[in-house]
């Protein structure tokens, strides 16, 4: 049945790198695997024929059971700072197909996760459960409508196999789609455990794959961090924008694309508070909200570190180079998140007093315990509010100040709503909705409420009368909502 043309074209070029990066093995077949969904818009994009992904064949293929014709796959070794402490790691569930170059000409990985065990799984079984892996498919793609750099998820299939986890749980592999799965923890790895040389090999294809034009700068390894800095500056600021909380940044799921990864104990912000911690394992709040910049310019060190033999000949002036170039994070986040902020106000221009502006709603909103996409929401339709914060005299005040600030700029009223709308989303992937679409997939084999949510999710900027059904808080009997890796 390999004959069926599902339009893959792959190249592997990770497994030209040296060998102690990863291990070449296929994965083990599963018994009896049953497509749960396909992300049709997203197949396409790559080349992939939907008809061919959904067939026999291409359940096979999903599944993990049948390698496609120009595929090489391995599972990549890491290492990591998890929770702070340093671990060899490595792919322990999940395994790299190889790299599809699309009708665009971009190459982006293809990996199995939930595949089984590999070399690097230590004591895991290898294996991913249902609601995890539709979990993730729902988080990853409202992040892509949202704007936000992102792996992406092509695909979910049940294996027919039960895995255990507290409970027995419907076993699940999830094909995930990257720009590439380098992270801070590849090069940790390669640091403690390859050769200067090693290092170098990977330095130089991580800069060809997703910097070409640093490659170029006189000294590309400084250029590397630097993009890496700015990338990671983006994309965090994107996160706080939104009330994202990854929630397990360890340095072993901070890629070095820039994109999002890792979608485990993640979850988005209600009630607006910088302490917000979902995530079961983290009990210190490690990776809470607020905590989240500053976390990832410590990742950002650690990645540093790794780079500094190759940043000077000489160890001072190369340590120097690295602590210019993690302290330009600070000031380059806060700059996108300004940029952000002003945004979602619907401010063009900008003015000094206007981070004051900010966080002073900011501050109502955690006196108030208000919801953070859902005032965003209000200002942008300019809703009043019988309860809450939009019915206080200080948000009045403030709201005076907000005006008036609206009206020191050229733009009109309308131009500044337009940009709010563009800025504020006016749907999130709300922890209970998504919940909800969860338990009708798992335990009643509904695909359905995951799939109108999906379409809800699509367009979070669109402000359409279908996402009204979405946008209701959860009761308050359902905090404090918790979070699994
Ligand atoms: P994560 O928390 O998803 O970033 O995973 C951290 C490390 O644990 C990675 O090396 C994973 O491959 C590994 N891991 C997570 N779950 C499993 C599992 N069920 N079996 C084997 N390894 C796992
Ligand atoms: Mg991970
Ligand atoms: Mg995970």
């Amino acid at each position: 049945q390999t004959n069926i043309d599902a339009g893959w074209n792959f190249d592997n070029s990770y497994a030209l790198l040296p060998d102690t990066l990863f291990t070449r093995m296929t994965p083990p077949p599963v018994s009896s695997p049953v497509i749960m969904i396909v992300n049709e818009r997203l197949a396409s994009d790559l080349g992939l024929n939907v008809e061919a992904l959904r067939s026999g064949y291409g359940t096979a293929v999903l599944a993990g059971n049948l390698i496609p014709e120009g595929a090489a796959p391995l599972a990549q070794a890491y290492a990591g700072h998890q929770f702070g402490h340093f671990n060899r790691l490595g792919d322990g569930r999940a395994l790299l197909l190889g790299e599809q170059i699309t009708p665009q000409g971009e190459r982006v990985d293809i990996q199995l996760k939930g595949s089984g065990r590999t070399p690097y799984s230590r004591g895991g079984d290898g294996r991913a459960a249902l609601g995890p892996m539709l979990r993730e498919y729902i988080m990853s793609e409202a992040m892509e409508a949202l704007g936000i750099p992102t792996t992406r998820s092509l695909a979910v299939v049940a294996t027919g196999e039960y895995i255990f986890r507290e409970t027995q749980q419907t076993g699940a592999i999830l094909t995930r789609v990257a720009a590439s799965h380098i992270r801070v923890g590849t090069f940790q790895y390669i640091a403690n455990w390859g050769t200067r040389k090693e290092l170098q090999q990977l330095a130089d294809y991580t800069l060809q794959r997703h910097y070409p034009q640093a490659a170029e700068h006189e000294n590309r390894y400084l250029a590397l961090l630097q993009e890496v800095v700015k990338g990671q500056a983006k994309l965090i600021a994107k996160w706080q924008l939104v009330g994202f909380i990854h929630g397990v940044m360890n340095t072993d799921n901070m890629a070095l694309s820039g994109e999002t990864i890792d979608y485990g104990p993640c979850a988005f912000m209600d009630m607006y508070d910088p302490a917000t911690v979902f995530s079961s394992i983290d009990a210190n709040g490690r990776y809470a909200y607020g905590n989240q910049p500053h976390i990832a310019a410590w990742n950002l060190a650690r990645f540093a570190e790794t780079l500094l033999p190759l940043l000077h000949e000489d160890e001072e002036e190369a340590v120097l180079l690295a602590e210019d170039a993690i302290s330009d994070f600070i000031a380059l986040y806060k700059r996108n998140w300004l940029a952000g902020m002003r945004a979602k106000l619907g401010i063009y221009n900008e003015e000094s007093e206007d981070e004051d502006l900010i966080n002073s709603l900011l501050h109502m909103m955690k006196e108030q315990d208000a919801d953070y996409t859902n005032t965003f929401r209000s200002l942008t339709l300019g809703k009043k509010e019988e309860t809450g914060l939009l019915s206080t005299a200080e948000f009045a005040n403030w709201q005076v100040q907000w005006h008036a600030r609206l009206g020191r700029q050229q733009e009109t009223k309308e131009e500044a709503q337009q940009l709010m709308r563009s800025s504020n989303p006016a749907l999130i992937p709300r922890n209970h909705r998504v919940e909800e679409a969860l338990q009708a997939a798992v335990n009643e084999n509904d695909l359905n409420v995951m799939l109108r949510f999906l379409q809800a999710l699509s367009n979070p900027y669109a402000y359409s009368a279908d996402q009204e059904a979405f946008v209701d808080l959860p009761a308050q009997s359902s905090y404090p909502y918790q979070t699994y890796c």
